[in-house]
């Protein structure tokens, strides 16, 4: 660890980012922090993004990293690549996998530090991480090995996930994806109304529709309080040093996707600008 650190810290990439952070230490203690204005062409963010299970925080860290020209690193992947590798860590995933045994912060860390490390060769800097960290421990070690400047958290109230969950069919043919829920729920203490329109199978899926056995309100709800009961910690992590941005999603990705970007101080001007480049 010591050394990953070290390699880490005498990077001139991290040195710049962390000039730049400066202003975001500024808004520490405040609850829900403004994030400094980000100017992709002179500075790359290193960015997390939390969100329960049904939430879409993949989707939404995806089309982040491509506005922001960041590479989205999702833990999970990293696993399932080094797994489909001949890396040097493919052997011992390989048997903690087999053994249904949970994949150790520390192997964790050094796929995403060989993932930062192998990216920061290329010429990438900056990233958001998706699914990760999952626990304080994994936040602790990050703060050793980077820094975070800000923490995405994106909501949606239970009663929403839930009807999500419920709503989605898959096309027993042909795999695709919908959702037959529609949801309409009128915001409360300060919070938005939430609409989003479902997502209905054209006439040749609609009669293919199946629905998956662990999409029921019970397993849907117990997903939810597994992931609550984590995340707490990790959420008040952040919160503590400033870096949470909770964000409650209020629709449909095409009505979310600007607020969010409004939120993080992105601008219309800004996505045009990278979707040509
Ligand atoms: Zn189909």
């Amino acid at each position: 660890m010591a050394a990953m650190t070290r390699l880490f810290r005498s990077s001139s990439a991290v040195f710049s980012i962390r000039r730049s952070l400066s202003s975001a230490a500024a808004t520490e203690f405040k609850p829900q922090p403004s994030p400094p204005r980000v100017d992709p062409k002179a500075r790359n963010v290193q960015w997390v993004f939390l969100g329960c299970p049904g939430v879409g925080k993949g989707t939404y860290a995806s089309r982040l990293s491509v506005l922001l020209g960041v590479p989205h690193i999702a833990t999970g992947d990293l696993v399932r690549e080094e797994l489909n590798s001949s890396g040097p860590m493919s052997k011992q995933l390989e048997e903690i996998v087999n053994q249904g045994k949970l994949v150790s912060d520390e192997i964790i860390i050094n796929l995403l530090s060989k993932r930062l490390e192998s990216g920061e060769s290329k010429g990438e800097s900056g990233f958001i991480l998706d699914g990760f960290p999952r626990t304080v421990r994994q936040a602790e070690i990050l703060n050793d090995v980077t820094d975070i400047d800000l923490v995405v958290n994106l909501k949606l109230p239970e009663r929403v996930l839930i009807d999500k969950c419920l709503g989605r069919r898959i096309c027993s043919q042909c795999g695709k994806n919908f959702n037959v829920a529609t949801i309409d729920v009128k915001g409360e203490n300060g919070n938005p109304d939430i609409y989003m329109d479902p997502l209905l199978p054209p006439p040749h899926c609609a009669s293919k529709l199946i629905t998956r056995s662990d999409d029921t309100e019970s397993i849907v709800k117990q997903r939810l309080a597994v992931y609550t009961e984590k995340s707490q910690p990790v959420e008040d992590f952040y919160r503590r040093q400033g870096k949470l941005l909770e964000f409650v999603i209020p629709g449909g990705i095409p009505e979310s996707l600007p607020k969010l970007l409004e939120a993080l101080n992105l601008d219309e001007n800004e996505e045009k600008e990278s979707a040509t480049v």
